[in-house]
């Protein structure tokens, strides 16, 4: 039987996961269990880069986001889940890599300005700059043939690329070349109308009790055009449409398109025709996290299986590295 390719993915642990990280992440992750090996990790370490002041939230939210990974459907049998600080070999490579790149690649990463620019922070530490090597240690410690990303983190690729191959051509073979899996995600916008992020408080997450969405649905912004009732509107122009190219049919969708563009419907009766699925898709989620969080044993056995199985993996990645640096 041919081995099947390895890919690696993680999510830091600023909060909980929300219907964004369902649609633009763990859809796709389920799907690639089929198809890969795949490791998925807690990006703890990375997490502590811009929320250093804040560390109390870590811990509890990596927990809380491998329960809804099972909850969602990663499968702790086939894929590896683990936290990336129960594996300090992470740190080893990270270091052992930075010697192959320069500070000024790292300061013309996108998102090095891009994360500044959208949360107003001047991060000037040396862990936010370097975050990228570590990454690259994260993906190479597994040897990975694929990382599942958006568009926005292929720039992170490219330079593991760079990294694996000046390390292989410096030493010896030891990684191959990760290659990117773009992943086609629909767009989940928040409920201000912006990307739906935890950082922006605008998320429906997936913990949310039915009324909660509800809520947060109803009062989600709309086309500005729409001040009162009988105001025309544009579908194009207004956020909740994202909602209905998830979860409408197409008559539903046509009946929106001329109700809004007419006045004849209401927002709330066009918030209406697809809130219940919203709640349909996230019960079952919330009734098996539910389980999990009633059986905090089973989902502590699962976190120490797959950090054995990720450490015993980084023990021989670190003994090849090792070899080939003659250190
Ligand atoms: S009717 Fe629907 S699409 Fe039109 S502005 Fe209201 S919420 Fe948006």
């Amino acid at each position: 039987m041919t081995e099947k390719l390895r890919i690696l993915s993680g999510i830091r642990p600023t909060g909980p996961l929300h219907l964004g990280n369902l649609y633009g992440a763990l859809k796709n992750w389920v799907k690639l269990q089929d198809q890969y090996q795949c490791f998925y990790f807690i990006a703890d370490w990375h997490a502590l880069t811009t929320e250093f002041e804040n560390t109390g939230i870590i811990k509890p939210s990596g927990k809380d986001i491998i329960t809804d990974w099972l909850a969602t459907g990663i499968d702790p049998e086939r894929s590896v889940l683990f936290i990336q600080s129960e594996v300090k070999e992470h740190a080893e490579l990270s270091l052992l890599l930075g010697m192959l790149v320069t500070v000024s690649r790292l300061e013309r990463m996108p998102s090095y300005k891009d994360f500044q620019i959208a949360t107003g922070r001047e991060l000037s530490n040396f862990g936010f700059l370097g975050y990228p090597v570590l990454q690259s240690a994260d993906i190479l410690m597994y040897r990975a043939h694929g990382v599942p990303v958006g568009e926005d983190q292929v720039p992170h690729i490219e330079l593991t690329r760079e990294i694996a191959r000046r390390f292989n051509g410096l030493y010896r073979e030891v990684f191959p070349e990760p290659k990117p899996i773009l992943t086609e995600a629909p767009r989940v916008p928040g409920t201000d109308g912006r990307k739906m992020s935890k950082s922006y408080q605008n998320a429906i997450f997936l913990s949310d009790p039915s009324p909660v969405i509800e809520h947060k649905i109803k009062t989600m912004i709309t086309d500005p055009a729409r001040k009162r009732r009988k105001d025309p509107g544009d579908p194009q122009k207004c956020p909740v449409w994202d909602f209905h190219k998830i979860y409408s049919d197409e008559d539903t969708r046509n009946w929106v398109t001329q109700g809004c563009a007419s006045a004849g419907i209401g927002c709330l009766d066009c918030k209406g025709a697809f809130i219940p699925k919203v709640i349909a898709e996230l019960e079952p989620i919330r009734d098996l996290r539910r389980y999990f969080d009633e059986h905090p044993g089973e989902v502590l056995e699962i976190i120490q299986d797959g950090c054995g199985r990720a450490r015993s993996f980084a023990v021989e990645t670190m003994k090849m590295v090792r070899e080939a640096m003659k250190i």
